[in-house]
């Protein structure tokens, strides 16, 4: 367990006595002691020593008092978050610490509102806040190639038809006229044991499929995947294994069991917390969910310390920015075809 940090610039997350994070320690710390993991974390290269955000240099002057600093070079001012995820901040510094603790806790997801009680902020500052988290992890998830021995699925989200009241004015919901249009599919890969890509697919059909099997599974994998004929024509591309699910759930070769599990925490992440995650926001749920999947067995205080700085590290969100402000860039990410 951690003990009271000091006023020392040691920054207390990277510490061994950091391994277990409660949310409370995280309260307990000044906002001090929260500025400087902040330093720490963005600027690990140079043990936490401001560098110019516009110019690169690492010739600044402090102002100790209001926590700004000056390029020496350029003269511009800039903060400990100008240039990264939390840019344009108007919470105080602990506070966004506080937000990723309950954020990485949260093993199920948590919700915008849940997370605006929490932190005593707005609803609309607690949206934009953990999409913004969802980013800067996002980021990361969808860097990765995947190979070795993969598994391969797919399930769908979003679209749901409300059935009518009377049974005569029911219609059969599972037909693609009966739906409106906003059904999309999540298509998974994961690594056995080891890590995940969800990639959103307008349906699990062969074109989509192939494309996004081809941007993240690298050449020479052996693929499990299921009896779905979208899949006969990668036999060409990859080691296919194929598993009929009418017959067997695992027949001691092939198997999708991981992929499939990683759907039911997802699910799990849509009834529990979100109710409904479809749309523009579907790749971002998918991709967190992604992340917690492949951070599950880690001590939450390296897991908080990962995010925060994936955060400091990653660049001023286009789609977030100014979101409630009328910034209208966030569109759907989806491999069409
Ligand atoms: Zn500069």
């Amino acid at each position: 367990m951690m003990n009271s940090p000091k006023h020392t610039g040691s920054h207390f997350l990277l510490s061994a006595k950091a391994r277990t994070v409660s949310v409370a320690q995280i309260a307990r710390l000044s906002d001090e002691d929260a500025f400087e993991t902040f330093k720490q974390i963005r600027w690990a290269f140079t043990d936490g020593e401001p560098i110019c955000p516009h110019c690169g240099s690492i010739e600044c002057w402090s102002f100790k008092a209001r926590r700004i600093f000056k390029c020496k070079s350029c003269e511009k001012q800039f903060s400990v978050t100008s240039g990264t995820i939390f840019a344009g901040r108007k919470l105080a510094i602990r506070d966004y610490l506080l937000a990723i603790a309950l954020f990485v806790n949260a093993h199920k997801g948590i919700s915008a509102l849940q997370l605006s009680r929490d932190l005593g902020v707005q609803y609309k500052t607690a949206f934009v806040l953990a999409h913004k988290l969802r980013e800067a992890i996002g980021a990361e998830v969808q860097s990765r190639q995947l190979e070795g021995e993969v598994e391969v699925d797919g399930a769908y989200f979003g679209g749901y038809v409300k059935p009518k009241n009377w049974k005569e004015n029911r219609v059969d919901r599972r037909l693609r006229r009966n739906q409106n249009g906003k059904r999309r599919c999540v298509f998974v890969i994961r690594e056995r044991d080891g890590r995940t890509v969800p990639v959103v697919i307008s349906s699990e059909n062969t074109a989509s499929v192939h494309a996004a099997m081809a941007g993240n599974i690298r050449p020479g994998s052996i693929v499990h995947a299921d009896e779905n004929s979208a899949y006969d024509a990668m036999h060409g591309l990859y080691d296919m294994m194929r598993i009929n699910h009418s017959e067997v759930y695992s027949d001691g070769v092939a198997c999708t069991n991981g992929a499939e599990g990683w759907f039911s925490r997802l699910r799990r992440a849509e009834i529990g917390q979100h109710h409904h995650i479809a749309g523009k926001y579907l790749h971002a749920y998918a991709n967190e969910m992604a992340f917690r999947e492949d951070h599950r067995r880690q001590d939450n205080g390296s897991v908080l310390c990962d995010v925060l700085k994936r955060a400091l590290w990653h660049p001023t969100s286009r789609n977030w920015s100014g979101y409630w402000q009328g910034n209208k860039q966030l569109g759907e990410v989806i491999i069409q075809a």
